[in-house]
């Protein structure tokens, strides 16, 4: 899955683009709106349009938005005991390497926009900045992160009544479900080419007109900003086909459901050599990364799994990966060591974490991930033994020799260990912690009472 450039496959770069290259391009598309976007801790993907002839100036100025959004959780509802409300304001200021025209609505681009206070510098609660600092730390101890998301989706038709029916009735990876989706997934990997997203592969996945799409890796923040881009272009194309796409953890009570597992792996600066590799499995380097990873896996649920629906998914016996466990080939584990590509061994070593979904704000996601396994390496911390086999059918004493835990089983249980690990809680700082916790609270006690209207809103919003 992850090749560098010993591998066959193209490295993805971050495209340079200037800001005359921008307004060159826009109009030589017809683009005449330019979506300024930032993602928020709910993974609401929101902003404001520039129109073409104030670009030039909106891309040095940013755009304005009120302090008070990011409070919000994903009923629109903003918390104001984050202490955030109409008072105050950043900029919304666009990476100009993220321009892309849309493929799925007409006369538009958009770019991907980091939260800058008006002094100039990163606001303390911009997701895309953390994740920047986090990639800098990587670097200044000599290394670079390389990541890739894979987002598993349900498609479905709409009903007399508006409701969702399944594409299809599928098996895992039948052909059925290649054929009956094809239309649909053609066009979707002919719009993430147009704007710079390489599909690794594509299946049906388990569940009921469920699908999974993989994206090529890419340096980390390129990675993130891509995964926004494949989400958005996945709603964009079920809307303008008058179709139903959900990317919610759990959708469907009888359904599986969606994961989005990350793959990360870890180069020297140069991008040369992987340093997970190792002839003999897993480097030392590898392990220390993948322990401080490990470690922290009930406070990261936080961050990896972090809506109420989240907890409906991460089951076990489920290939969600419901233990604080690693192992090699273990698709029950909450990190699996995959199997490596005959003659690219070194290129294709990589981890993958399993107990994440689409609910995630990628770039909270990314870099908590990066910091907690920086730590081990850091620290050189020992991993448990890998786990062989399925977590949940080991014995007390086992889990206890394998360090294996259940995950939280709730997004309330989820953030009561964030608020206890203080590694995490200092890397996220105060402002951008106590924010959280507070609009994802906000969010457990929206859902506490009714499954239905839970159910129903996370596969309509996510
Ligand atoms: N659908 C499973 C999940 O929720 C993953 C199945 C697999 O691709 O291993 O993560
Ligand atoms: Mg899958």
């Amino acid at each position: 899955m992850v090749f560098n450039r010993h591998g066959n496959d193209p490295v993805i770069r971050k495209v340079d683009r200037t800001k005359d290259d921008v307004l060159e391009t826009a109009s030589k598309f017809g683009v005449n709106l330019v979506r300024f976007l930032y993602t928020d801790f709910c993974s609401m993907v929101r902003g404001k349009s520039s129109s073409l002839p104030r670009l030039k100036d909106r891309i040095d100025t940013g755009i304005g938005l009120v302090k008070g959004q990011l409070a919000m959780n994903s009923l629109d509802k903003p918390q104001s005991d984050t202490g955030l409300g109409a008072v105050g304001e950043v900029r919304m200021v666009p990476d100009l390497s993220t321009f892309t025209v849309l493929p799925y609505v007409s006369n538009t681009g958009l770019m991907l926009c980091d939260l800058i206070e008006l002094d100039q510098q990163p606001w303390k609660l911009c997701p895309r900045s953390l994740l920047k600092q986090q990639i800098e730390e990587a670097d200044k101890m000599g290394f670079s992160i390389q990541a890739a998301f894979e987002p598993e989706f349900m498609m479905g038709t709409k009903d007399f009544d508006g409701r969702f029916v399944h594409l299809d009735s599928s098996v895992c990876f039948g052909t059925d479900g290649h054929n009956r989706a094809n239309k649909f997934v053609s066009k979707l990997v002919d719009y993430l080419h147009r704007q710079r997203l390489h599909v690794e592969q594509y299946y049906p996945e388990l569940g009921h007109g469920q699908h999974e799409v993989s994206i090529s890796h890419a340096p980390a923040l390129t990675a993130c900003d891509q995964y926004i881009i494949f989400r958005e272009t996945l709603r964009g194309l079920a809307m303008e086909q008058d179709m139903l796409v959900t990317c919610a953890p759990k959708p469907f009570e009888d359904q599986p459901g969606n994961g989005c597992h990350i793959h990360l792996s870890v180069w020297d600066q140069y991008g040369e050599r992987n340093l997970l590799w190792s002839d003999k499995g897993l480097s030392e380097f590898g392990k220390h990364f993948v322990a401080g990873i490990v470690a922290h896996l009930p406070g990261l649920a936080a961050m990896l799994a972090p809506s109420v629906n989240s907890y409906r998914r991460l089951q076990p016996k489920s290939w969600a990966s419901a233990f604080t466990c690693w192992g090699y080939e273990n698709r029950e584990a909450a990190v699996r060591i995959p199997s490596l590509y005959w003659g690219h061994e070194m290129a294709s070593s990589n981890i993958e974490v399993k107990c994440v979904d689409s609910t995630m704000n990628p770039y909270l996601a990314l870099a908590s991930l990066i910091a907690c396994g920086l730590d081990g390496v850091r620290k050189k911390v020992v991993p448990p033994e890998p786990v062989a086999g399925d977590p949940a059918d080991l014995t007390d004493d086992e889990c206890a020799k394998h360090g294996v835990q259940r995950l939280p089983h709730s997004l309330h249980k989820a953030l009561v260990e964030l608020e206890a690990d203080r590694f995490l809680m200092s890397t996220l700082g105060e402002e951008l912690s106590n924010a959280y916790i507070i609009v994802k609270s906000s969010e457990v006690q929206a859902f506490a009472l009714d499954n239905e209207f839970e159910l129903a809103h996370h596969r309509m919003r996510y």
